[in-house]
């Protein structure tokens, strides 16, 4: 794929940068170097390859963003580049009077949906999706518009509310750090690693001042808290407790200097994130005082004893596993910091009550070992996630404004990009579904809203035919069956199956599916997904159990037996308020599974980003040493593959190119008027139709405006108007 472009094959990374200068002639005909290209739209002809180019070329020279039509393309710098983020820059933007008109950056995104909000007689939500895989620059890009702003979105100094103003500001941005403190982490492909998607949304009222803001979650990786990939670790917010803990705070949450923890791997490495008190600090301004976060941090030294709990075979099968012996310690001092029954803690792990019959007797079963250690993650897992959801809830009644004090929103959406690993499961199921019905409804929006445009423009127009994503959606959520439906009819049934009995069912039922890959090379049982990036193998072990995410009654029944304060808000005893995972233990009641529910949050989602105008930044990565000046071309171009780039820009290019409005263009064409003959108005047609920044209007000039419409559009810089690769 990369040896030929324009008869230059594409060399090593050194060798390509050497050789992009040469190049660059060749593909406008001579007149501007490829890094000045602004706009991806204007690369001929719009291939991968030239794309990458001309990437590659401005990345050389520093140049990090690039529009592709309604998109922008973000490259990670990998190094502070503070002058690009400066405040006088957000100005700059925020004051010029056409922003698209300077170089292509976030805050050309943010301007314009700040001024859509403004500008129309009624506020219109504006949505930015920020996309890209792990590392791409993400969270960075969505906290930088944020910092924008509330730089441009601020009360103004003299206002009496400022204080008021400054407050809302400040906390808003205050959040970032509490919640990457508890939901990122280092992985492999990224050192500060969201592990939950993210959607805000910054309330503005119609004096254009930020007055508040609403975080919704998304699917937090809570299998974190106890399971880390080797080389990875868990979340932030365990590291910034054990370095950053004063000598009286250690001694209360029982965490000695040098104390080993399975559950924290690589202590030694030190992040930038590891900062104990830039957390702390954010949650006093979010309303979080001194005594609620020391109690959160003792529940958390908890979780981190629970993990050196380690349990040994028994002899004899009826007697439960027993602890070992150099840990019995840990399920002590678990006990006391969780404020639990020490004997009930243990038990909880140790036997598992089965209720049967009519009468609903009782009887206990000893665990295994591997049971036991199900369970003592599993517990872990059900703190953190709850007390996560519980943060974010303290953080929306700390930041959102009540709704009579704002009339529109920005959103902000932060989701983890398409994922594919040697290994996939439930998880990237989820993310890769997710992403499907972003690109749907990235294409559908665009795509829609340009061509309605031109239709009310009255301009000839015939529809761009674009490759939907329909049929893979429909092989994985539609009804009556799909992968999604019948994963969750496993968990239903609740009957024994094994993964290969998975994988034939879904192969056997959803046969001649058109994205229902073909299965060959595989032994284990999985089954694959032709996705619009690419096509992804999902492994079929351990789908069903970790869509039903079971909790077993008796931890929750131990949870709400605590006497700690903070376990004991999250995990009331009173039955009324029952949740979920109570309920989806023995009872009858049918459970929720993780697919229904992150397939009804993501319905939610989108109902959001329908009822807006969305924009786009496409993060990339390029290189995944997370190295400065390394762009490695094979790994861009996978991405650029995977977010299906060419072909936005195809759609992008496919419109007209040049909106001018009917008073600048009449400006700048009106010698042109003898051309067209005189109308029984007396003015020559040069009345404006209507006020309109579409391409070209209607009314008493289009006639004759349509052949010089062309003309510029196709004589000039756009060559592509309705041809798809
Ligand atoms: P994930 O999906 O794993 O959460 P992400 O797309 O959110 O990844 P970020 O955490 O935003 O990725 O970025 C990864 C790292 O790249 C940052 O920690 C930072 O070091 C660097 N980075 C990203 N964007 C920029 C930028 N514009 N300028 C400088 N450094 C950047
Ligand atoms: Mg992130």
């Amino acid at each position: 794929m990369l040896q030929q472009v324009n008869g230059h094959s594409l060399g090593s990374d050194a060798e390509g940068r050497a050789s992009l200068k040469g190049d660059l002639r060749e593909f406008l005909g001579g007149e501007i170097p490829l890094h000045q290209l602004d706009d991806l739209t204007k690369v001929n002809p719009v291939t991968l390859e030239t794309v990458l180019r001309c990437l590659q070329a401005r990345y050389t020279e520093d140049i990090f963003y690039t529009n592709a039509g309604c998109t922008l393309v973000a490259l990670n710098p990998f190094k502070h580049v503070p002058q690009l983020y400066a405040p006088e820059l957000m100005q700059e933007y925020h004051a010029a009077p056409q922003p698209q008109k300077l170089k292509p950056h976030i805050f050309t995104v943010g301007e314009q949906t700040y001024r859509n909000v403004k500008s129309l007689i009624e506020p219109v939500n504006q949505s930015i999706v920020v996309s890209g895989e792990s590392g791409a620059g993400k969270t960075w890009t969505s906290r930088c518009l944020m910092k924008f702003y509330a730089v441009v979105a601020a009360s103004p100094t003299s206002c009496e509310n400022h204080k008021i103003a400054e407050r809302i500001e400040q906390r808003i941005l205050n959040s970032n750090p509490v919640m990457e403190a508890f939901g990122n982490a280092c992985t492999l492909r990224n050192s500060n690693s969201s592990r939950f998607g993210k959607f805000i949304q910054l309330q503005l009222n119609r004096a254009q001042q930020m007055t508040g803001a609403a975080v919704q979650t998304y699917l937090l990786e809570k299998t974190r808290v106890a399971c880390q990939a080797s080389s990875e670790r868990n979340f932030h917010i365990f590291y910034q407790i054990c370095k950053g803990a004063t000598e009286d705070e250690r001694l209360q949450w029982h965490l000695p200097e040098g104390t080993a923890f399975s559950w924290l791997p690589n202590p030694e490495s030190s992040l930038e994130e590891d900062c104990f008190e830039v957390t702390r600090e954010a949650m006093l301004h979010l309303g979080i005082d001194t005594p609620t976060q020391n109690n959160i941090f003792k529940v958390l030294a908890g979780l981190l004893h629970l993990g050196n709990v380690h349990f040994v075979d028994s002899e004899d099968e009826a007697l439960p596993c027993q602890v070992m012996d150099d840990t019995k310690v840990s399920v002590r001092t678990s006990a006391l910091l969780l404020q639990l029954p020490e004997k009930m803690l243990l038990e909880s792990m140790q036997i598992r009550t089965i209720k049967a019959g009519r009468q609903q007797q009782v009887f206990q079963k000893p665990c295994s070992r591997a049971e036991c250690d199900t369970r003592r993650d599993c517990l872990a897992k059900l703190i953190y996630a709850r007390l996560f959801d519980w943060l974010v809830s303290v953080i929306n009644s700390s930041i959102c404004a009540d709704s009579k004090s704002w009339t529109a929103f920005i959103g902000l959406l932060d989701v983890y990009g398409f994922e594919s690993f040697p290994k996939n499961s439930l998880e990237q199921l989820c993310i890769n579904y997710a992403n499907e019905k972003l690109q749907q409804h990235f294409v559908a929006h665009y795509l829609r809203a340009q061509q309605e445009e031109y239709e009310v423009e009255g301009l000839e127009w015939s529809f761009v035919n674009y490759q939907d994503n329909q049929t893979c959606l429909d092989l994985l959520e539609g009804s009556p069956i799909s992968i999604c439906s019948l994963i969750n009819e496993e968990c239903r049934l609740n009957r024994p199956s094994s993964a290969a009995q998975l994988q034939t069912r879904i192969e056997s039922t959803l046969a001649g599916r058109p994205c229902l890959g073909h299965n060959k090379l595989s032994r284990e049982p999985s089954f694959v997904v032709v996705h619009f990036a690419g096509p992804v193998r999902y492994h079929t072990a351990g789908l069903v159990e970790k869509n039903k995410d079971p909790v077993p009654p008796e931890l929750t029944e131990l949870l709400q037996q605590s006497q700690d304060p903070l376990l004991t808000m999250l995990f009331p005893a009173n039955p009324e308020e029952k949740t979920q995972e109570e309920l989806s233990g023995q009872s009858r009641a049918p459970a929720l599974t993780v697919v229904s529910k992150f397939k009804a949050s993501l319905e939610q989602l989108l109902q959001v980003l329908h009822n807006t105008t969305p924009h786009y930044i496409r993060c990339i990565k390029p290189n995944s040493q997370s190295q400065p000046q390394s762009f490695l071309q094979e790994e861009v171009l996978n991405q650029l593959e995977a977010c299906g780039l060419v072909e936005t820009i195809h759609i992008s290019a496919a419109g007209f190119p040049i909106r001018v409005s009917h008073q600048n263009f009449m400006e700048r064409y009106k010698l042109l008027r003898r051309l067209r003959p005189r109308t029984s108005s007396g003015l020559g047609g040069l009345e404006p139709a209507k006020e309109s920044s579409a391409p070209l209007g209607t009314g008493p000039f289009c006639g004759c405006l349509s052949s010089l419409v062309s003309s510029i559009c196709f004589g000039g810089l756009c060559l592509q108007r309705g041809t798809r690769q």
